[in-house]
């Protein structure tokens, strides 16, 4: 009895050992020991990242490019979505309307709607700083990827009856690339596609919060607000409620 009970000890021990190669491969493992950034767990830099406790960051730490990438590129970064817009979905069907079609949701644009991921990867996943010049010949290509879990609440959306507004830093001379981009990806109507003007010196925070308040005292009521950066989401009116996105790319203020 005691042989038996010690080889059941001895295989939960080695089924126990053998889930140590990393999340992307285990899913909900522990990360590689070496997965560090100034001695912080790659994975604790992210949550920390996510969480808005890590803020002003200019680039990914050097020592986390890999995981960073494998993040991006692994099936959690899908799940981690998956989840987010899972609760905004649910959340909006509880939603009654007034049925005066003034109820909106704000959405961000890169990171959010539309994914850069394809440049991001030619870029080292945010290990490099970000270099305006490279970027915005991506996104002139007009060839950026739709999120599918966004583009999914999108669709639910209209067919409750809330109507989307995209709101972005994307400057206004990228109004017609943006809109083509954003139709050719799916997302075919919006009540408004509001872009940052050119030669704007604000915030990305100051800039979206003024334009909801905008939307606001228009008569328009944000029942919802989705962004990757935490500048999407903070500043009064945010929204009835408001959902961060994943993004341990890259930080914008
Ligand atoms: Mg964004």
């Amino acid at each position: 009895m005691a042989t038996a009970r010690l080889l059941l000890l001895l295989t939960v021990a080695a089924a126990a050992g053998s889930c140590c190669f990393g999340e992307e491969t285990m899913g909900y493992g522990e990360e590689p020991a070496a997965a560090k950034a100034g001695g912080v767990a790659c994975g604790s830099w992210r949550l920390a990242v996510e969480a808005h406790n890590i803020i002003g960051w200019k680039a990914v730490p050097a020592d986390c490019a890999d995981y960073v990438a494998r993040y991006m590129t692994g099936d959690r970064y899908q799940r981690d979505s998956d989840v987010v817009i899972n609760e905004a979905v649910a959340y909006a069907e509880s939603l009654k309307l007034s049925g005066k079609g003034k109820e909106i949701w704000v959405f961000d644009v890169d990171e959010t709607a539309l994914s850069t991921l394809p440049y991001q990867a030619n870029h080292g996943y945010g290990v490099q700083p970000y270099d305006s010049t490279s970027f915005l010949q991506y996104v002139a290509q007009g060839t950026a990827p739709a999120l599918q879990p966004t583009l999914r609440l999108y669709r639910r959306l209209l067919q409750l009856g809330i109507k989307p507004v995209f709101l972005t830093d994307r400057t206004g001379d990228q109004r017609a690339v943006t809109a083509h981009n954003l139709v050719q990806q799916g997302y075919c109507s919006w009540e408004k596609l509001l872009l940052q003007p050119v030669g704007l010196q604000t915030s990305t925070q100051a800039f979206k919060t003024g334009e909801r308040q905008k939307l606001v005292s228009a008569g328009y009521v944000i029942v919802g607000n989705i962004g990757d950066q935490w500048s999407d989401i903070l500043g009064s009116p945010e929204g009835c409620r408001t959902f961060k996105f994943p993004n341990p790319m890259y930080y914008v203020d």
